[in-house]
Parts: C-alpha cells; sequence; structure tokens
C-alpha cells in the first residue's frame, strides 16, 4: 500500500514513556536550557496515556531522582510510603523461615514504595512542562534508516484505523515519519524496534543471551486494621514456595498508601516445564498461609503482567549506533540482585541526555560522536551496580547446589564469582518435552478463585483495564499456525496457553475434522511480551498495536 505520510523533524526522539527516557529527555532540557541550546525534542508512548503501560514492583531507589529533580518532594512526586524495614523469608509449603540477615543489595530502608503507572505519569508532567513534545497513543512500528541503511534517521508510527485484513477504514490515519537526529530507544525489555534493530545493526552480536523474568502484580485494597498496622518491615521478599529449587524467582509485597499493598511473583523465563504458568504460581504464592494472611479481607483493584530484562552486564547491547543510543530495561539495564531497575533505566536516559548535549555541540551523530554515552556509563555509579550483578541471572539460572555456590562466591567477590561471564541459555530453548506427571500436577487448578481477592486470568485482563480493537490486524505475529497445532503441541502441549497471563492463546479442535487450531484473542493482551521471549520455536513476534490500546494501568 502506498501511503503520503507526514514528516516531522525534531532534534531528539525518545521512543517510550518509561523512566528510562522520561528522565532522558527531563536531563536533556536541563542541559539545553543551562547551555542556552534551542530543541526540538518528542517522546511517544504506545500507551493511550503516560503511565497507561507502566508496571513494576516498585520499591524506588532514588539515588537518580534526587540527582534528576532534587526538589521532587514539593515538585508532589507520587510516593507511596517510605520502606522502614524489609523482610526476606523463606516460604516452604505451609510456613515460612525468616532469613538471618537480608542480602546486602536489597536493604531498602528510607527507598520509596511507588506505582511506576503514577510514577512516570508525574515523570511525564514535568516534561511537558520543559517543552518536552509527549504524544501518548502513538506506538513506534518501523525504524528508519538512511540509505546506508545503517544510520537511524527517526521512526514511524503505526497506522490507525487499518481493518482486519489490513485495508484502510473510514476512519484511517496514517503513522507520521518523526525524524531525528538522534532517536533514544527506551521501549524497555523486548523492545520490538529493538529487535528489529538487531536483526540489522548487529548490536547484540558477541554478548551474552538476553534473558527475562516475567512477573504477575495486583493492588489489593486492604481493611483498615491490617498487617502493616504494626509490622515492623513494609518491604517483605520471599523465595520458595511455589518455585522448586531450579526455577528462579520469587514474591514481593509492598505497602502502600490508603491501606493498598502491591503483591507480585516473579520467575525466571528460563523454566523447564512446559506446563509452568506464572498465573497459577501466582495464586499459589498469594494462598500460602504467610501471604494470605496479609491480604486476608482484601480486594483486588489492579492486575498486571511485564516481563523484566534480568541478563545484566553481559547482555547488555552496544549502546549506541549512528543516530540512536539504547535507555533503560531494552538495552538489559537493571540491577537484578537488588531486583531494581527504575533508577538504573533513568540514570541511562541521564546519560543519554549528557551524550546528546555533546553530540549537538559538535554537530555529529554518528556512532563515534554519540559513543561518549557508553564513557559517561562506564564512569557513572550505574556501571558499578551493574557490574556486582554481572553473573547473577546465568548463577540462577544453574541446577542444583551448583546454583548456591555460584551465588555464595559472587556475594563474596562483589559479582566476579568462580567464573566471571557465566554462561546461560537463551530461554526459547529451555523448555523440556512434555511428561505425564507435568501434566497431573497442571491439574491442581485454581481452587482459590473467589473473584475478590483470587481471580482468574480474565477478570485479571478486566482489571488491568486492557483494550484492544477487535477489527484490526492482529499485532501478534505467528509465523507458521502448522508448527503450533503439530509440533509444538505434540512436543510441549502448546506453552503459550500457559505462559500467557492474558490467555490470548488458545488450541480450539474443529468438531467437524477433529483437527487443532490455534485461536489468539489478541485483544486481552497485556504487552508483557512472554511469548515474543519464550516461545520454543522462535515462531511468535510481538508487534506494537495500533497506539492508545492495550492496558490502562493507573497503579501497578
Ligand atoms: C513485576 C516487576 C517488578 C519490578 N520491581 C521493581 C522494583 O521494585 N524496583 C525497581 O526499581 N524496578 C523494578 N522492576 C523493573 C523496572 O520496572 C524496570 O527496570 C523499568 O520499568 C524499566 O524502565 P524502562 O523505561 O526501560 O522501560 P518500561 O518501564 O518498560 O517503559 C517502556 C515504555 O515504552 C513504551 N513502549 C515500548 N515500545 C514502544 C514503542 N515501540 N513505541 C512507543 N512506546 C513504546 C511502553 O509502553 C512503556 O510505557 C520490576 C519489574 C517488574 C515487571
Ligand atoms: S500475548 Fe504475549 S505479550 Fe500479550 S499477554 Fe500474552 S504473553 Fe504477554
Amino acid at each position: 500500500m502506498d501511503i503520503e505520510r507526514e514528516k516531522i523533524e525534531f532534534d531528539v526522539l525518545f521512543v517510550g514513556g518509561g523512566p528510562a527516557s522520561l528522565a532522558g529527555a527531563i536531563r536533556l532540557m536541563q542541559l539545553a536550557k543551562e547551555k542556552n541550546i534551542n530543541l526540538e525534542v518528542a517522546l511517544i508512548e504506545k500507551g493511550a496515556e503516560i503511565g497507561s503501560h507502566g508496571l513494576s514492583g516498585a520499591v524506588l531507589n532514588p539515588i537518580a531522582l534526587k540527582e534528576l529533580i532534587p526538589d521532587y518532594s514539593e515538585k508532589g512526586c507520587p510516593i507511596e510510603t517510605v520502606v522502614r524495614g524489609d523482610e526476606f523469608l523463606y516460604l516452604t509449603k505451609n510456613s515460612f523461615f525468616r532469613a538471618p540477615f537480608v542480602p546486602r543489595y536489597m536493604h531498602n530502608k528510607g527507598y520509596f514504595v511507588i506505582s511506576l503507572s503514577k510514577f512516570t505519569k508525574w515523570l511525564g508532567e514535568i516534561a511537558l512542562e520543559m517543552g518536552v513534545n509527549i504524544f501518548p497513543g502513538f506506538a513506534g512500528k518501523e525504524v528508519l534508516y538512511a540509505e546506508n541503511n545503517k544510520n537511524v534517521i527517526g521512526i514511524r508510527t503505526g497506522d490507525k484505523g487499518l481493518g482486519k485484513d489490513g485495508a484502510p477504514k473510514s476512519n484511517f490515519e496514517s503513522g507520521i515519519d518523526l525524524m531525528a537526529k538522534v532517536t533514544v530507544f527506551g521501549e524497555g525489555a523486548r523492545g520490538s524496534l529493538v529487535q528489529d534493530m538487531a536483526k540489522k545493526l548487529d548490536i547484540f552480536s558477541d554478548k551474552m543471551p538476553q534473558v527475562f523474568e516475567v512477573g504477575i502484580k495486583e493492588v489489593i485494597q486492604l481493611p483498615e486494621i491490617n498487617y502493616f498496622s504494626t509490622s515492623k518491615g513494609n518491604d517483605i521478599h520471599t523465595l520458595g514456595y511455589p518455585l522448586d529449587f531450579d526455577t528462579p524467582g520469587g514474591g514481593f509485597i509492598y505497602e502502600m498508601k490508603d491501606n493498598k499493598v502491591a503483591i507480585g511473583f516473579l520467575a525466571g523465563l528460563c523454566y523447564e516445564n512446559p506446563m509452568f504458568d506464572i498465573y497459577d504460581e501466582f495464586l499459589k504464592f498469594k494462598s500460602h498461609p504467610f501471604v494470605a494472611g496479609i491480604i486476608k479481607g482484601g480486594k483486588v483493584l489492579q492486575q498486571g503482567a511485564r516481563t523484566v530484562s534480568t541478563g545484566g552486564y553481559y547482555t547488555m547491547p552496544k549502546l549506541y549506533v549512528n543516530g540512536a543510543l539504547f535507555v533503560g530495561g531494552c538495552a538489559a539495564i537493571q540491577n537484578t540482585p537488588a531486583l531494581k531497575g527504575i533508577h538504573a533505566s533513568m540514570k541511562s536516559g541521564m546519560l543519554a541526555a549528557e551524550a546528546i548535549i555533546s553530540a549537538l555541540e559538535e554537530n555529529s551523530f554518528n556512532a563515534e560522536t554519540l559513543s561518549i554515552y557508553k564513557a559517561l556509563f562506564e564512569k557513572s555509579w550505574l556501571n558499578g551496580e551493574m557490574l556486582e550483578g554481572r553473573n547473577f541471572a546465568q548463577a540462577l539460572a544453574k541446577k542444583g547446589i551448583t546454583k548456591f555456590v555460584h551465588l555464595g562466591a559472587q556475594y563474596f567477590t562483589k559479582g566476579r564469582g568462580i567464573r566471571d561471564g557465566l554462561s546461560t541459555e537463551e530461554d526459547c530453548t529451555t523448555l523440556k518435552q512434555i511428561k505425564e506427571s507435568d501434566q497431573a500436577e497442571a491439574e491442581i487448578k485454581k481452587k482459590v478463585i473467589d473473584g475478590t481477592l483470587y481471580v482468574d486470568k480474565l477478570t485479571g485482563v478486566y482489571l488491568s483495564k486492557t483494550m484492544h480493537r477487535e477489527d484490526q490486524p492482529c499485532h501478534i505475529i505467528v509465523h507458521d499456525t502448522n508448527i503450533c497445532v503439530n509440533e509444538c503441541y505434540e512436543k510441549y502441549r502448546s506453552p503459550c496457553t500457559k505462559f500467557c497471563p492474558g490467555n490470548v492463546y488458545e488450541i480450539e479442535t474443529d468438531e467437524k475434522t477433529m483437527k487443532r487450531r490455534l485461536k489468539l484473542n489478541f485483544s486481552n493482551c497485556l504487552h508483557c511480551k512472554t511469548c515474543d521471549i519464550k516461545d520454543p520455536y522462535r515462531n511468535i513476534k510481538w508487534t506494537c498495536p495500533e497506539g492508545g490500546e492495550g492496558p490502562g494501568y493507573t497503579m501497578v
């Protein structure tokens, strides 16, 4: 289809309205003001509003916030509570043990509990006040390159108003070409444009495989008198039940204001059992006597899911190419041992802003000039944090006692451990063929669901306020559905029907022909990106749907 597209030129374009891009845009405007440089800066976000796709724990290490906005308190930063004490527990099926000590990177006393959706909304307002052109409801669909196919010159936003068959409807609006001297990619974990770029620009070559965890999170309204009315700690982390030793992950429970609690459960996508369902594990976690005691009498207000890029230092892509920089989760920037990426993402955006200012001063935007970003990164506290966690996710992915030997050694050697550059596999390669016992275990299902405090997947989708117009091309591309119904079903029993927290994937059987077929309920999609990562045949590609759709988070 030949479409004439509007072209808008900016000096700098940020793709994604997460903490990485927003902090970057704010820092850029601050520096431009200091240096008296006139700049046209834009930021696009695929969610309907800034914050509507923001989901995190979240305990915020305020180090980057304090650097960026020292008067954050006067400016009304939405802090839920301040961490007054950490609790670190090991859960068995019916009981628990308090760890004798809390690992140093989990010392959160004095840090802030926030909702990422509220926090990014607030950062967005500040960026707007400073003159950033913010375009929520616009998804970056395609990277634009110069004729040499190497220099990034901007991005094309997605078309709106296409019918299911891909043909324009009466309300069709073509996507816009947003051109920039520098494009900053801040798409978060498993950025779809970054994935596309990797095929062209080799940004991940020579790097360790990207690895991820997926998390489900809820905000629950508690009764007025609750656990936190008397507890010493209001920042609780758990290991153990319901996961076995070989699957990394754990739970978190953070006190929010107004008798609300943030509760969530994460698991490494390196798991092996094809019947593994993060949603079921989350329900089991919530039903554990310790956790159930905390949330008793509560009501789920909002739910959502998202992946985190946990691979760390050795999995980071090349951070700069001609005309573009990578910040935050899409560049694997995350302090994995601390389970914190917000401050790290913010700092990476801020460093990118400094690099852009110096590129603007030189009026050169090639990789060589932009490489100052890497140099600034290496001099910053962020590099120290990344280095300390450089082998952590890789150690977590090891099995049995080996895992603990590596983790112990890393703890005492500030991250180096027994083997620096510990290897790991891509998450899409770790599933084992289905066994009878896997299926039997999966039958022990959601007995606890009551529709209020324990909700099923579809109610969860409803509570995430997720919306997609049904009459549009499906944004989830399954390259070959024969693989799904034949090979994948036979070998793994269609793990997509388990790992997708939105119940997007279903295998149906045609009543007449008795043939299986894949059904995609794409309007349920939570944009967590698990399917793009975990599918064992690399047969699923997640792309951005029409801008302004997806979850409508306000408090997670
Ligand atoms: C369950 C869970 C718990 C966590 N707990 C904590 C915690 O307690 N503390 C902590 O510090 N960190 C925590 N993290 C990690 C933290 O949330 C991330 O590290 C951080 O959000 C990454 O920031 P980002 O800006 O890189 O990406 P994101 O926050 O993912 O933001 C990216 C934004 O870009 C938008 N976007 C993506 N692609 C496009 C596109 N092509 N076009 C337009 N817009 C696009 C997305 O909609 C999104 O709004 C947690 C994460 C999860 C999932
Ligand atoms: S379809 Fe993929 S991205 Fe969407 S909710 Fe399911 S696993 Fe997540």
